[in-house]
């Protein structure tokens, strides 16, 4: 029997492979594992009909050069030369600027370590980029304008302690269904704890719900300082917490003047329900604000972000038992990314790039010969530098863009128009892989070797249970064989192993309130040998070097001491000033799109849709509106519509959830044109972007529906 962690969403849940005898595995939750406990979901209880070789890519191939254009199979070498020639020839007339890099939260952190000293610290620039980029990006804005650093400082383990769970734009019950379960336990077994959904829409997780707030979509800032400033006017504030940790409550009040009538009005909700919500808020001390895409998703999600822990930093409700502003990470290593300055915007082991100390720090330790002195390019505006000829080459890893971005029809032309695409993946056709010049194999989910990070900061590995297919290799070395071919020392590596004990050496250099304070350090893990990396537990962070043969238990809770990362050590109001979402509904356009998955999907459906089992739930796309609104649309329930934007266009089945207000639509992300023609809503979604995180608004975009 093998130990590892699910490939799907951040709960992180371990997870057993064992052997049937006929080729096959039984999974099961794994019992020992602090994140389930045992438990999976339907998703996770489905990945070993996921695991065969139909589908997978095998080898490496290459648009044939003056024949018919076709991929044709290569032998390894040939591939990496011939990219390794490209890339050279690109940087030596264009600099390091013209190439790109555009990676996931699918990959583990020691491929995502590997990439990141490659791009920022050989190749000498920061256009590395993730599709973490498409889901956490404001919330790590956001905790790093508060905190000072990316730290989400609440654990699992918080829910069963709480006495109040407020869950803001997020559907927990699908979308991350073991946290949900934890949820209702601890609901189940003290009655008086409140949950609070704050959702335009009526989710399977308002089931939970002692009041559900169906706030108009976008009103999120108006909300919260809402609430901030009716805490400090009823004196629900915790003087000496603020005076001894704090800045900018002033300025944070100041741009929240509003009173519940007015956010009444604003966010179109009950005043009743809205001072139900306040006053509960007030009276309660332990309450965690769990969030997810709702709120991260929109062109003022860090502005959402930080009203949402202002309220929790004016009580003091942070750092302590059952209570703290708690970011539900999407992706299996969105974290694990971030810990290795997967953005474009941030370097490894929480540093910052626009920091020339923390730049020196990580040279120093890479002993690279330069580093990024500036971030590089975010997802979208990558994909339009790439379509205006500035980025030249772009190696896309573990992701399908021409499906999940925004805007998705224009990075099918900046792919089309890109002088050289390399794919790394382990599928070979994918919406994005038919743009590819090459291919490469890489391992999938059972076959890879490495760790991920999930939501409440454990490190869990992944460990594989089943042989490398054809010539598939590990995206770590996929990239250090590359890095070797352009001549750059640093990328002799051998294992996992030795990519994991390097990173977690580099989140203790120089890490001390002396010099670069963070909370992320791992130093308690720098030494681990092969066995010892091989037979990891679960390991919560912070684990620095004084915690090693702990490390496996909890950590506690960052921010504990009242000690934040801001090099004074205090935390930060942010004030927020609320404002619309960039494109509002008109004449032409009437009805507000949002977006986000089905639960027994994910992502573009490269694995979940090989499962049988999980296609019967929702077994194809849909928009789900208002029966009124489909009246005055001329669609019908069970016909198929077109749903267009100034953008581009998706056809799917009109259907009446009940969930939905007037005015307002919804449409599952997953679907590609590998499964149905015009079936991409990345097309329908304006790409506008929040202006701190770049994180794209999908939750907002003017459409109108039609008869197909
Ligand atoms: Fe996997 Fe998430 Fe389901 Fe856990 S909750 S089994 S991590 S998909």
């Amino acid at each position: 029997m093998i130990k590892t962690t699910c490939a799907y969403c951040g709960v992180g849940c371990g997870v057993t492979a064992t052997p049937r005898g006929d080729g096959g595995f039984d999974i099961a939750g794994d019992a020992a594992h602090p994140a389930n406990q045992g438990r999976l979901c339907v998703k996770g209880s489905a990945l070993g009909e996921t695991i065969g070789l139909e589908g997978r890519l095998l080898y490496p191939m290459m648009r044939e050069r003056g024949g018919d254009g076709s991929l044709q199979r290569v032998a390894w070498g040939e591939a990496l030369d011939h990219v390794a020639d490209k890339w050279r020839a690109i940087i030596d007339e264009h600099g390091p600027d013209a190439v790109a890099f555009y990676v996931s939260g699918q990959l583990l952190t020691e491929d995502y370590y590997v990439a990141n000293k490659l791009v920022k610290g050989y190749i000498g620039s920061a256009n590395i980029d993730t599709n973490s980029r498409l889901c956490m990006s404001s919330a790590v804005a956001g905790h790093k304008r508060a905190f000072g650093e990316d730290v989400v400082p609440v654990n699992y383990e918080d829910i069963d302690h709480a006495d109040m769970v407020v869950l803001v734009g997020s559907n927990l019950a699908w979308c991350h269904p073991i946290l949900f379960q934890r949820l209702t336990r601890a609901k189940e077994a003290r009655p008086g704890m409140k949950i609070v959904v704050i959702d335009p829409r009526r989710t399977a997780t308002c089931e939970l719900a002692d009041l559900h707030l169906p706030i108009k979509p976008g009103t999120d800032v108006w909300l919260f300082n809402g609430l901030l400033a009716y805490l400090s006017r009823i004196g629900a504030v915790d003087a000496a917490f603020v005076a001894a940790h704090t800045n900018g409550l002033e300025d944070a009040l100041a741009a929240a003047t509003l009173t519940p009538e007015e956010v009444a009005r604003a966010c179109r909700l009950n005043l009743q329900d809205l001072m139900e919500f306040y006053e509960s808020f007030a009276a309660t001390a332990k309450v965690i604000t769990g969030f997810s895409m709702g709120v991260n998703q929109s062109s003022a999600g860090t502005d959402k972000v930080n009203s949402i822990i202002n309220c929790h930093l004016i009580g003091g409700r942070i750092g302590k038992q059952g209570m703290g502003p708690f970011s539900i990470t999407g992706q299996p290593n969105a974290m694990g990314g971030r810990e290795v300055g997967g953005l474009a915007n941030m370097l490894a082991a929480h540093l910052d790039l626009d920091n020339a100390a923390h730049r020196d720090a990580v040279q120093t330790f890479w002993e690279s010969p330069r580093i990024a002195s500036r971030p590089g390019l975010k997802a979208v505006d990558l994909f339009e530098a790439i379509e205006a000829g500035k980025v030249k080459a772009v190696w896309v890893i573990a992701t399908n863009p021409v499906v999940s971005l925004p805007n998705a029809d224009q990075v099918r032309r900046a792919l089309e128009r890109c002088e050289l695409v390399v794919v790394s993946d382990v599928v070979r056709d994918t919406d994005t892989n038919a743009y590819a010049d090459v291919l490469l194999p890489a391992l999938a989910w059972g076959e890879k070797d490495g760790t991920v990070t999930n939501s409440e900061r454990r490190i869990s590995r992944q460990r594989p249970f089943l042989p490398a297919p054809g010539e598939a290799r590990a995206d770590w070395l996929i990239l250090s064989q590359f890095a070797l071919r352009m001549g750059y020392d640093g990328f002799g590596y051998s294992s996992a192993a030795e990519i994991f004990t390097e990173h977690a050496r580099l989140s203790a250099f120089r890490n001390g309130p002396a010099e670069l304070p963070r909370a992320f350090d791992i130093g308690a893990l720098a030494t681990l040998g092969e066995s010892a990396y091989d037979a990891l537990l679960p390991t919560q962070w912070p684990a620095p070097a004084s915690a090693a043969g702990v490390a496996a238990h909890g950590a506690g809770h960052p921010f504990a001491d009242g000690r934040f990362s801001h090099a004074d050590g205090r935390a930060r109001f942010v004030a927020t000033v609320p404002r619309s979402p960039a494109n509002l509904p008109d004449v032409e356009y009437p009805i507000t799109l949002n977006t986000g998955r089905v639960r027994d999907h994910w992502h573009t459906m490269t694995r979940t849709g090989r499962a049988p089992k999980l296609a019967d739930h929702v077994p194809e796309s849909f928009i789900d509106m208002h029966p009124q609104d489909a009246l005055l649309c001329g669609v019908k329930e069970g016909e198929l519509a077109r749903v267009t934007s100034q953008w581009g266009s998706v056809i799917a089945r009109v259907q009446h959830g009940g969930g939905i207000a007037r005015g307002s639509a919804f449409v599952p992300i997953h679907w590609n044109n590998q499964t149905a023609s015009d079936a991409r809503v990345g097309a329908v979604v304006n790409p506008v972007v929040d202006p701190v995180s770049g994180e794209p608004e999908f939750k907002h975009t003017p459409v109108i529906v039609d008869r197909f």
